[in-house]
């Protein structure tokens, strides 16, 4: 009955212990349950259980149920972001954690713009160079954000993320977490003009352990929370 609530609450404790593992401060980590494929009751069993951010991946679902549930809870859009879809979301989410192309960075700019809406976003990394994964190479991340930092003033970049390749030993991720973080250090050395480096989303199901010890400070976590298979990612690495 209550299956949600402990699962939740079973997570939160995980994270903790990976925090403490690294010398971090738990409270520093948001968990973002991510609801595809939820219906909006079980994501309301999930507010109930104190779940207060939601991360989608396809425009639709969060379309539906940002309509059913508005701001009970955060928005978060995490999935792969058509540009012709940015109007959609636009005035709904409190952060885009995809952004990886230009051509994504001017239509949420022109979107911004139009509406009056600073929006925050991440720049998705392919640190592991898998060709089915979405996301900028490394080294094309430092010339990207100095071109967003130039042309979009409506663009607050805010951090960067990435999907680590799913691998039976969740221990196998930990060089492409770490890679993101140093590269996270990198940018901050940078001083780009509004290029903050304050998240780092990583870390899911399989490996948000291993993510906190390497410093996320944001983990998307669905079927851990939700009970679901992994059915997502035959279409969708
Ligand atoms: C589905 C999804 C997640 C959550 O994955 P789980 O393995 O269910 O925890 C995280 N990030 C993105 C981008 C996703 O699409």
């Amino acid at each position: 009955m209550h299956e949600i609530a402990d699962n939740f609450r079973d997570i939160k404790e995980r994270v903790a212990r990976a925090a403490f593992r690294a010398g971090r401060n738990p409270e520093e980590i948001t968990i973002i349950a991510v609801t595809k494929n939820q219906t909006i009751d079980t994501i309301r069993e999930g507010i109930q259980a104190g779940i207060n951010i939601i991360g989608e991946n396809r425009v639709q679902e969060l379309v539906d149920k940002y309509e059913a549930l508005e701001n009970q809870v955060q928005w978060h859009f995490i999935g792969h972001l058509q540009t012709n879809k940015v109007k959609y979301v636009i005035d709904k989410v409190h952060l885009i954690h995809s952004l990886d192309r230009l051509s994504l960075a001017e239509e949420i700019e022109r979107r911004g713009e139009r509406k009056k809406l600073s929006v925050n976003a991440l720049v998705q990394v392919n640190v592991s160079g898998e060709e089915s994964k979405y996301g900028l190479p490394p080294e094309e991340l430092i010339p990207f954000l100095e071109k967003v930092s130039d042309r979009c003033k409506n663009i607050n970049i805010k951090g960067l993320m990435t999907i680590a390749p799913y691998v039976a030993d969740p221990e196998e991720t930990r060089p492409f977490f770490r890679c993101l973080r140093e590269l996270a250090e990198e940018v901050k050395e940078r001083n780009i003009a509004g290029v903050k480096m304050d998240f780092l989303s990583m870390g899911m199901t399989n490996d948000f352990e291993v993510a906190v010890e390497e410093g996320a400070n944001m983990v998307r976590i669905g079927r851990a929370i939700f009970n679901t298979t992994q059915e997502w990612r035959k279409g969708n690495g």
